[in-house]
């Protein structure tokens, strides 16, 4: 099969060896599957991965069990064992000794197949595209935002970065009612949330300490502080970004301001399947640019820049 390959300093689109799947796992064709800013950071070292990255896809199940087998499916991204303590707690999310599809020593979906324990699988739903499917994981995450943060109506929210996630998040907390602005740069993402009924403001235009809650998903080291600025007193601050360098900011603020800080990574798929059916979330118009694997170098190059939003690659030479 065709996979892109990193091998720790360099990304390159190679033939290897079909993968086996073992006992617990599927083999999975994969139909498309989205570049997120993960993969970019993994480029650049993220977690120390060498192998195949991607986990946003759609695919059909080739091999596995016997119901499986000719399904349409999304898979969650978390490998956890099922028998540490916090599996036993219910949050396989943070298995002790989880891997993670294409993040963390588990190959992922920039490739022709992928295996995965048939237990993260979850069907599509037949009104659900494979374009809307594709967005299932980040979706799912976008989603636990408002969860996380505990996002009701009554709150006043702010959130800063409006890319790829930011601008799914920011649709997901709409849903709570809440009021919101989203912090803009960029005339593509304020266009999209016009046409969503989502306000959109700069940053200078933004009040500061009055947002009860302040989502940041810039991705950059400069989010926090700025969420700093933007929340109240006894406000929360709901962390997306993962930075790629360290943050620096007042944390003595965080103390007399009585801040909470909260981080979120992942949510629950079939939250996302759910919201994709009932056509809640639009994800179609974040489809920057499609383009075939074996064009996955020029994907990954467009993904990579600025203000690039979602890049899709799918099957097929
Ligand atoms: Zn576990």
């Amino acid at each position: 099969m065709r996979a892109v390959i990193y091998d720790g300093q360099n990304y390159s689109l190679n033939e290897t060896p079909t993968p086996t799947p073992r006992a617990d796992e599927s083999l999975i064709r994969v139909l498309k599957t989205g570049i997120c800013n993960t993969d970019l950071e993994i480029f650049n070292g993220y977690m120390g991965f060498r192998g195949i990255p991607g986990h946003e896809f759609v695919g059909i199940v080739e091999q596995g069990p016997k119901e499986w087998v000719g399904r349409r499916v999304v898979g969650e991204i978390n490998i956890a064992d099922g028998v540490c303590d916090m599996c036993q707690r219910g949050v396989p999310s943070q298995c002790r000794h989880r891997t993670t599809l294409g993040i963390d020593r588990h190959n992922g979906t920039f490739a022709d197949y992928v295996t995965l324990v048939t237990r993260n699988l979850h069907s599509v739903p037949e009104n659900v595209s494979d374009d809307q499917a594709v967005f299932v994981e980040p979706l799912a995450a976008a989603l636990d935002v408002a969860t996380a943060g505990e996002i009701t109506a009554r709150d006043n929210v702010v959130l800063i970065g409006a890319g790829k996630l930011g601008l799914l998040a920011a649709q997901a907390l709409k849903l709570t009612g809440c009021t919101l602005s989203v912090i803009v740069r960029h005339e593509t993402p304020a266009r999209l949330l016009a046409r969503w009924g989502i306000h959109a403001i700069t940053l200078d235009q933004a009040a500061r300490n009055i947002a009860s809650a302040v989502i940041d998903c810039t991705g950059n080291a400069e989010g926090f502080a700025a969420a700093l600025d933007l929340v109240e007193p006894r406000g929360r601050i709901v962390l997306k970004s993962t930075y790629t360098s360290l943050p620096s900011a007042d944390l003595t603020r965080v103390v007399v301001d009585e801040i909470r800080v909260i981080g979120s990574r992942c949510g629950l798929f079939p939250n996302a399947l759910r919201a994709l059916e009932y056509g809640e979330i639009d994800v179609e118009s974040l489809i920057e640019a499609r383009y075939r694997l074996s064009d996955s170098l020029a994907a990954i190059a467009h993904a990579s820049c600025p203000g690039a939003l979602k890049i899709l690659m799918e099957a097929g030479r």
